[in-house]
């Protein structure tokens, strides 16, 4: 697949599937199933998997286009999406050390019948997914693990997870190894419901690992080695993942408020609500120019992940940080250029509106990217 055929696919199925439910699922709290099987069926769960394994070998550039289609029209899909191909980046990462166990599950990811996800974060060290709380103990050649995982985007959906937990000799709080437990594992269970305010058709519930058995073979990293996977594997693409889901939603937001002004009237002046008020116009335009910005800002991460560079940290950190920003002060903006029509959920903006909040509170949070940066330009250690 080329990635102008990725774009098409993810348009396709926006517009066929996720736009006419995504109101729906939103309100019901409900996983789309549909779209999962479309994406499946179209290819896109195998975008950047080689094409050993069926995928189509596409790099962050299709995948930042992708998401932010996806995104315009269900935020929660896209960020289903999203987990989705970190989890086959870090499985994939692991492949050559267990061709054997991991092979089959990536042939199935390129078949597009298994769904994965990340189960980073941990109820006692919360949004510090870096420090699991739990640790794996020796069984055998393989590991046991008790775990609290705290939010898990597509708990109960996916067919497997990527779950990190502390390794059996580690010293540090660092120290992670990182795993696969498929989901029929022994001990694995969904241990809550999901009601976000915002994402609310994403599943992210907490899910629970009581002495769950995980063979060597689905080991993805060396002991020890989960942290420097997240950081290298994971965060980039997160990061940019992330920043295209926010791209999505400001775009959303700007059509969605620029169709409100031209179809909303004073009927007492005869005019719309764009063409009587300069306030709204310039609201809008401002909309406009922050979303082009995070658009451009988009694309220079894609090109330092391209051709790293000694910045492309830097751009990693910043984006993630930039975007939630830019995502809640669009669609606050269209919040506020739409007033009680959006208040009083007449329109999709208040969907985004809450939709836009996720980004800032998923893991590393805002305030923990500004903390890093800081650190980072004074030259102190991060951690
Ligand atoms: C929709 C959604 C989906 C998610 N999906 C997944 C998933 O699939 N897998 C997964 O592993 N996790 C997932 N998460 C969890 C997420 O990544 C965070 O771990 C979680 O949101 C942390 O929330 P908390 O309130 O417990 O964080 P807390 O750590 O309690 O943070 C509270 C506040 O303190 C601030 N703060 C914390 N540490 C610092 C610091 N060092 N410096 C400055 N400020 C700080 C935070 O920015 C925040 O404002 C998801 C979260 C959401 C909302």
């Amino acid at each position: 697949m080329t990635h102008d055929a990725a774009v098409l696919k993810a348009r396709e199925i926006a517009s066929r599937v996720l736009t006419p439910a995504a109101e729906k699922n939103d309100k019901a709290g409900r996983f789309s199933k549909e779209a999962v099987e479309s994406l499946g069926e179209s290819g896109l769960l195998g975008l950047l998997l080689p094409a050993d394994f069926g995928g189509s070998g596409l790099g962050p550039r299709a995948f930042a286009a992708v998401i932010a289609t996806l995104a315009d029209a269900d935020a929660s899909v896209a960020m289903v999406y999203l987990m989705h191909i970190l989890g086959t980046a870090t499985i994939s990462a692991a492949c050559p050390r267990a061709a054997q166990a991991l092979g089959p599950v990536l042939k199935e990811i390129g078949a597009g019948r298994h769904l994965s996800t990340l189960a980073f974060s941990e109820a006692g060290s919360r949004s510090h997914f870096w420090a699991p709380i739990s640790r794996a103990h020796r069984n055998g050649d393989g590991v046991r693990i008790s775990a609290k995982k705290s939010w898990v985007t597509s708990a109960g959906h996916a067919q497997s997870y990527v779950v990190s937990s502390l390794a059996p000799e580690g010293t540090g709080p660092t120290d992670s190894t990182l795993y696969l437990l498929g989901a029929g594992t022994r001990g694995l269970s969904v241990a809550g419901p999901w009601e976000g305010m915002g994402l609310r058709a994403n599943a992210s519930a907490p899910i629970a690992l009581d002495d769950c058995r995980v063979p060597s073979d689905f080991q993805l990293t060396d002991d020890g080695a989960g942290f420097p996977a997240m950081l290298n594997v994971v965060l980039p693409l997160f990061s940019l993942g992330t920043a295209a889901v926010a791209l999505g939603l400001c775009r959303a937001a700007v059509a969605g408020t620029a169709s409100h002004l031209k179809s909303a009237k004073f009927e007492h002046l005869g005019q719309s609500l764009g063409e009587s008020l300069p306030t709204l116009r310039a609201q809008l335009a401002a909309m406009q120019i922050d979303t082009d910005g995070l658009s451009a800002r988009i694309d220079d991460l894609i090109e330092h992940l391209e051709q790293p560079r000694e910045t492309t940290m830097l751009r990693v950190l910043e984006t993630k940080a930039a975007a939630g920003d830019v995502a809640i002060s669009v669609t606050s903006a269209a919040m506020h250029a739409c007033g009680g029509a959006a208040f009083s959920k007449h329109l999709s903006i208040e969907r985004l509106f809450r939709d836009a909040h996720a980004g800032a509170v998923m893991a590393p949070t805002g305030d923990v990217l500004r903390e890093f940066i800081g650190k980072s330009l004074l030259g102190m250690p991060l951690f």
